[in-house]
């Protein structure tokens, strides 16, 4: 049953159980990432998976900061999130070769924010004909993959420009 998702499901989960404090918070501050599928740590904001995944590889990018706007996030939190979110395209790209992406937030519970006190942007790949497919199968979704997996493919991915480099260099040699 782990497998089968709905959103409506998700908003349930969300509004049954709140977890103490706010999830980002939490495990941003814990030293948990595997637990908490974190993908990368930045400076100003970390990745992590989202559990109830829309498709594979579904991650979100929240600052460190509990902020509930983009207007009250700092240029240095802004910046970093849309280069981790050029990093998730890139890594989701060679990892899952999505037909597109959805990049975006949602700000204040009536958008849809689950979690409306603490900005967080949300990449989801996107295939042809995904979205049909949830109403063939009737409001739910057969997910291909566990989360540990998609967790071992994505944490070993370049996160910074630096590993990336790091990557291609190791990649030439290989050669
Ligand atoms: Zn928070």
């Amino acid at each position: 049953m782990d497998h089968l998702w709905t959103p409506w499901r998700y908003q349930y989960i969300s509004q049954a159980a709140p977890t103490a404090g706010c999830i980002f918070c939490v495990k941003g501050a814990e030293n948990r990432d595997a637990e908490n599928y974190i993908l990368h740590r930045g400076k100003f904001n970390f990745i992590l998976l989202n559990l109830f995944p829309y498709t594979v590889g579904h991650m979100m990018i929240a600052p460190y900061q509990h902020v509930p706007t983009l207007e009250q996030s700092s240029e240095d939190v802004l910046a970093e999130m849309m280069r981790l979110a050029q990093r998730a395209e890139m890594n989701l790209r060679a990892t899952y070769r999505p037909d597109g992406l959805n990049i975006g937030l949602n700000i204040g519970s009536s958008a849809g924010a689950g979690v409306a006190g603490h900005i967080h942007m949300h990449v989801v790949p996107r295939w042809q004909g995904d979205a049909n497919f949830m109403t063939t199968v009737g409001e739910t979704r057969v997910m291909p993959e566990e989360l540990d997996t998609t967790y071992r493919k994505l944490v070993k991915m370049a996160w910074t420009e630096r590993e990336g480099k790091r990557q291609k260099a190791k990649g030439k040699r290989q050669k």
